[in-house]
């Protein structure tokens, strides 16, 4: 098994059905993989991720550098091992935690200086330092160290942003072949950044595109700009991409901007909304989400979603319990509604998938808008 992307049915910037064939497995595309920072659900149980039909996992390096360390996690076995995950696994480079937490970083075109997070002290997380811990860690997929932009709306800052992500990229693409390139046993992807701005994006994804890497990223969205504004990032980036490479839309989504961005020609997503909304006592559901933490809910004897087949439901704890242990900060609750909301976003990528291969995509897409358009 090698690594490659096939492209069963759609075009650059429309809906897209494929597979990605990776070491651990294939995976169906549309999908959505489950965000596990420190290798580590907060929720869900690693043995119930097949059952619920997850594919494929995301962690950080960065943190899992941090703590408990390269070296920490191959004794453990490698990534795959010490998350009880034998399927295909994508790592991010660590760079939008960095820059999340911008106030303790420094950035030139070296690379970054970040505060460790677990011992303190200065930490050079540099184009270097993001490979050699990925090719440590062994993920199936490893992203580019590149750099998010504060203000996707900020001309200045992105077209600095668009040349280092570029001078690093090429740097990577670099350390990648010397490696040994994709033979070796991990993948490489670029990330396209350029904001808001339909000439910064197309620049960055033809450049990407002339270092051929072996699937491209879109970054750079999610980070407070609006639905429409992340729609525009999509639609500068997708139709600059080539056809027979899958697209990841880092950090996104909700229900309403995974049925969007499919429209718009993408393959993968992660987030950690489902399991953060369901901490805070967000429930997804057809008719949009609910929010546990309302007083309406506070007798109510159903389960999160009556006639949800996930493992939180089936319990059929009632949404009253759960609300009071809520309040009380117990685990169960965050737990249970992370599951849920996660089984939810699964299931709705299979119901993507499905309804691409039927022709009912559209109708779909109306539905979750309906849903969520003034709600998420
Ligand atoms: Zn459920």
């Amino acid at each position: 098994m090698s690594f490659r992307f096939q492209l069963h049915q759609g075009t650059a910037d429309g809906p897209r059905l494929g597979t990605l064939q990776t070491w651990h497995g294939n995976v169906d595309t549309p999908t959505f993989m489950p965000v596990a920072t420190r290798g580590m659900l907060r929720g869900p149980w690693p043995d119930r991720l097949r059952p619920m039909g997850v594919e494929m996992m995301l962690a950080n390096s960065f943190h899992l550098f941090a703590r408990p360390g390269v070296e920490t996690v191959q004794k453990l076995g490698g990534i795959h091992n010490m998350m009880a995950w034998d399927g295909p696994v994508l790592t991010d480079s660590g760079g939008f935690q960095a820059f999340s937490l911008a106030a303790i970083s420094k950035l030139d075109d070296q690379g970054l200086k970040i505060e460790h997070p677990v011992h303190g002290g200065i930490v050079d997380w540099t184009p270097q330092v993001a490979f050699d811990v990925q090719a440590g860690l062994g993920p199936d997929v490893a992203m580019l160290l590149d750099e998010c932009p504060a203000d996707p709306r900020d001309l200045d800052l992105v077209s600095g942003a668009v040349r280092r992500t570029l001078l690093w990229a090429r740097q990577q693409r670099d350390l990648h072949e010397k490696a040994g390139g994709v033979d070796r046993g991990q993948a490489q992807f670029g990330i396209v950044q350029g904001g808001v701005f339909a000439e910064q994006r197309e620049h960055c994804a033809k450049e990407l595109c002339a270092m051929d890497f072996d699937g491209y990223a879109i970054g750079g969205v999610s980070v407070g700009e609006g639905h429409d504004a992340m729609m525009d990032g999509v639609n500068h980036s997708t139709p600059h991409l080539p056809v027979d490479k899958s697209r990841y839309l880092m950090g996104v989504g909700t229900p309403l901007d995974l049925v969007e961005s499919v429209a718009r020609g993408i393959d993968m997503f992660d987030c950690v909304y489902p399991t953060r909304s369901g901490r805070f006592g967000t429930i997804l559901t057809d008719e949009g989400a609910l929010h546990l933490h309302n007083a309406r809910f506070a007798e109510d004897p159903r389960p999160l979603v009556p006639g949800c087949p996930c493992d939180a439901c089936a319990t059929g704890v009632p949404r009253g319990a759960l609300r009071a242990g809520l309040k009380s900060k117990e685990l169960l609750p965050p737990s249970m509604l992370a599951h849920h909301n996660l089984h939810y976003l699964v299931s709705l990528m299979q119901r993507i998938r499905e309804s691409l291969r039927d022709g009912s995509f559209e109708a779909l897409r109306a539905a979750i808008r309906k849903a969520y358009l003034k709600k998420s």
